[in-house]
């Protein structure tokens, strides 16, 4: 290719993708209006009781077209444009009815926990936002609690830090998702005000095999639990993986093992269920 071919071939395929962009989001934008998109929920079981304790609610997007489009697809596009914030108010609300629907069937003791974009949780009024959706529902902080990336906290602003500091006194649950996988995992336990870590899967994953895995997560709960941080080992998907964490000494375990996220009707039946011996 000479050079101007090679110009035009880049400038063609990054138009490309701005219209397949451009398209989702106006796809998605329509989603919202046809109720196309549901929360998913995938329990996290206690390591040491058995029992499922609390959930995570996981965005599903089901076109009326059929199928079913996953997060790690759309999310991306959405933090690109200003939708994020639309569908992160969306999240909020339907999150809080569930739970106030589940509460309301006497299953008051299992929280759940959200999933915010960096776009959200640096919004000046997410604070005000959150309390407005419990108050709406008659729920308490404790009721639902919230999970940030690294990537999101490595943006971090005094607007980020305000809400979170905010929150955080109210006596809500933040947990940092995907932990160790970021540039200064350590310090964003010293920076933020949070109340749980989630070790992330890449480590689950490899623990069995790989000593310095291992090491990592074992390092990662005896921080955790210095600081008086509850535990939480993400994605395991096999008995060895299951019977490591737990050897190690994480709080809770979250995984295709023990639960795929599913809907919320399937879910309910097992809140509380002893599923772990
Ligand atoms: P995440 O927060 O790290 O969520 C965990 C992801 O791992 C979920 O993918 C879940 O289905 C998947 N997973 C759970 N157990 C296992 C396992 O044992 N093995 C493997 N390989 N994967 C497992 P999902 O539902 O596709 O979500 C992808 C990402 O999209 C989430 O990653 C989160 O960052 C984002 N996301 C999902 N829902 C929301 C939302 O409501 N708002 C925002 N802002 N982001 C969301
Ligand atoms: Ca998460
Ligand atoms: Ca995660
Ligand atoms: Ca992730």
């Amino acid at each position: 290719l000479s050079t101007t071919q090679h110009y035009w071939f880049f400038n063609q395929k990054l138009q490309d993708e701005l219209v397949h962009e451009h398209q989702m989001v106006e796809r998605l934008q329509q989603a919202l209006r046809l109720g196309e998109l549901q929360l998913f929920y995938q329990p996290q079981v206690s390591a040491v009781s058995g029992r499922v304790e609390q959930v995570e609610a996981l965005l599903r997007w089901f076109p009326r077209e059929g199928g079913v489009v996953s997060p790690a697809e759309f999310i991306p596009v959405a933090e690109r444009s200003q939708l994020i914030e639309r569908i992160g108010d969306w999240v909020i609300e339907e999150a809080c009815r569930q739970r106030a629907e589940w509460k309301a069937e006497g299953l008051s003791d299992y929280r759940i926990d959200i999933n915010l974009s960096g776009r959200q949780v640096a919004h000046p009024e997410l604070f005000t936002r959150l309390e407005a959706a419990l108050e709406r529902h008659g729920l308490e902080p404790e009721d639902i609690g919230i999970e940030l990336t690294e990537n999101v906290l490595i943006k971090a602003n005094t607007g980020l830090l305000d809400n979170l500091r905010r929150l955080y006194h109210r006596g809500m649950k933040i947990a940092i998702d995907d932990f160790g996988t970021g540039y200064s995992s350590l310090s964003y336990l010293k920076l933020f005000p949070v109340t749980s870590l989630k070790v992330d899967r890449s480590f689950v994953h490899d623990a069995p095999d790989q000593p310095s895995d291992r090491a990592i997560m074992a390092a990662a709960v005896f921080i955790g639990h210095q600081l008086g941080l509850e535990v939480v080992a993400e994605g395991v998907e096999n008995e060895e993986q299951l019977e490591l964490v737990r050897d190690l000494g994480c709080d809770l375990v979250q995984g295709y093992y023990c639960f795929k996220p599913m809907a919320a009707e399937d879910t309910r039946r097992l809140l509380g269920a002893l599923v772990l011996d």
